[in-house]
């Protein structure tokens, strides 16, 4: 049987920047799968936006710092709707605090969820992909890794892991056809940006060049046109989408 649609699978893609991707792929054609963390009426719905856009849906409660967890979600997506040929890692959290007041919990949860929430969904993902020889996968990171960010020692610090992961991982898997990018937001209307303090807000804003905060949608066109065969020959990059901003 020939396969009509590829197939992506999204973490964190009940809310903000992987919901965008979850929508924008299913236009681009795709079926797809997503897991989120807690919010099951949010997951609800996006699985609805996805079916009105002509795709199938999945949607599972996984908490992508548990590798096993992780493994399962990844085994189930394939058994569902088929190999993956595309991979997106939004799930991302912050606990911010200035590196003098962070806890232990904090500094290992963000890493946690961040880094090695990344990590465990690629390696599941790219296994299957790295056999068939054909996939791509784009990661979140930040411009908090890119260039550390005063309040966040520990979410830049996993972002800037993220970058080194990524080019890696692209690095291990190019020659299996597999290609492996990064995408660093700057600040892009979410829950996670409305939840910074309105203050911190309007004064990063004032310092980007474009004068303005960015959308989900902004980002999410870049992470289609990254795992799609238009980009066939992009791997191993970090794409900053921040309207200017350098922090
Ligand atoms: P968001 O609106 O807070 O959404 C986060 C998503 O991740 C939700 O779907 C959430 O599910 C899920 N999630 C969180 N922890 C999880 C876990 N342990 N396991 C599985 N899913 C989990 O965040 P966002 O602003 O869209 O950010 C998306 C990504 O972009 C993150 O990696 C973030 O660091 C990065 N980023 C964002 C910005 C920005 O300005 N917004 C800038 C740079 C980078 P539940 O709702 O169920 O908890």
């Amino acid at each position: 049987m020939t396969r009509q649609r590829p197939i992506a699978l999204v973490s964190g893609g009940s809310r903000g920047i992987g919901r965008a991707v979850v929508l924008r792929l299913a236009e681009a054609g795709h079926d797809v799968s997503f897991c989120y963390r807690s919010d099951g009426a949010a997951a609800a719905e996006v699985t609805e936006l996805v079916k009105e856009r002509g795709g199938r849906a999945h949607a599972q409660q996984v908490d992508v710092g548990d590798p096993a967890a992780v493994s399962a979600y990844v085994r189930a997506t394939e058994e569902l709707l088929g190999p993956i040929d595309a991979v997106v890692t939004s799930a991302g959290i912050t606990r911010d605090a200035p590196t003098v007041l962070l806890t232990d919990a904090a500094w290992r949860e963000v890493l946690h969820t961040n880094l090695g929430g990344t990590f465990h969904v690629c390696r599941a993902a790219a296994f299957g992909m790295v056999k068939r020889r054909r996939g791509a996968i784009v990661t979140l990171s930040s411009i908090s890794g890119v260039y550390g960010h005063a309040g966040q020692p520990n979410y830049s610090a996993a972002k800037a892991g993220i970058c080194g992961f990524t080019r890696a991982l692209a690095k291990e898997v190019a020659g299996r056809g597999v290609r492996v990018n990064a995408v660093a937001p700057g600040f892009i209307d979410t829950d996670m940006t409305a939840a910074l303090p309105p203050a911190a807000l309007r004064s990063a804003t004032e310092r980007i060049p474009m004068g303005r905060t960015g959308r989900a949608e902004e980002v999410a066109d870049l992470v289609e046109f990254l795992l799609s065969d238009r980009a066939s020959y992009i791997t191993a990059q970090v794409f900053g989408v921040d309207g200017g901003l350098v922090i």
